[in-house]
């Protein structure tokens, strides 16, 4: 049995993400999409949200097979991993700058758990300037992210901000303004 954990904070879960998980999971016989229970990073959706929100997405991406769950956790991702039994962690890289974070942690959790390997996937193009940060960033300020995020989260971003789905104005929370 191949077990893989894809884990993240997926705040909210973007079409890279899924991209990622489009593409690896036909390599592993199972996979726990794994989110980070990290409160103090003031997300704008809760763990069980986030979860949720995978749950729903999940069975529109082809996973060639691979069985996937949905799980949230705490504590330290190599612990997590062990605890699930699982031989890799997936992981995906969009540009350069992401090379050097995902590099210390690699290195860090081949070194608390040195039979797991880390295996990485190059972001598709199409996302590679795709961050779930981006993407809270331009929604918030009015913008549109249609075809980026699925269409499930963009509504659940909508009712955080307080939209009514109607193309009414959103609150900026950053000027208290309204925009379109
Ligand atoms: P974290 O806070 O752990 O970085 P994220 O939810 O931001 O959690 O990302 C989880 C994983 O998905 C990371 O490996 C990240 O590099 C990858 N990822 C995020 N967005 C994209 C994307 N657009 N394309 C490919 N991989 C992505």
């Amino acid at each position: 049995m191949r077990r893989a954990i894809f884990p993240g904070s997926f705040d909210p879960l973007t079409n890279g993400h899924l991209d990622i998980i489009r593409r690896s999971a036909p390599l592993f016989d199972e996979m726990i999409v794994s989110v980070l229970n990290n409160p103090e990073k003031n997300p704008m959706f809760t763990v069980d949200e986030r979860c949720e929100m995978v749950r729903e997405v999940l069975p529109s991406v082809g996973t060639g097979g691979c069985s996937m769950l949905v799980e949230a956790f705490s504590g330290l991702t190599a612990h997590f991993a062990r605890e699930r039994e699982a031989t890799a962690i997936v992981r995906g890289i969009r540009a350069v700058s992401d090379y050097e974070y995902e590099l210390r942690m690699a290195l860090m959790n081949r070194r608390l758990e040195p039979t797991i390997e880390t295996v990485f996937l190059m972001a598709g193009e199409e996302y590679s300037y795709v961050s779930s940060t981006l993407m809270k960033q331009v929604f918030e300020l009015g913008g549109r992210v249609n075809g980026l995020i699925p269409e499930l989260v963009e509504k659940k971003m909508g009712e955080k901000n307080g939209d009514d789905q109607s193309g009414s104005p959103r609150t900026d929370k950053y000027s208290g303004r309204s925009r379109r």
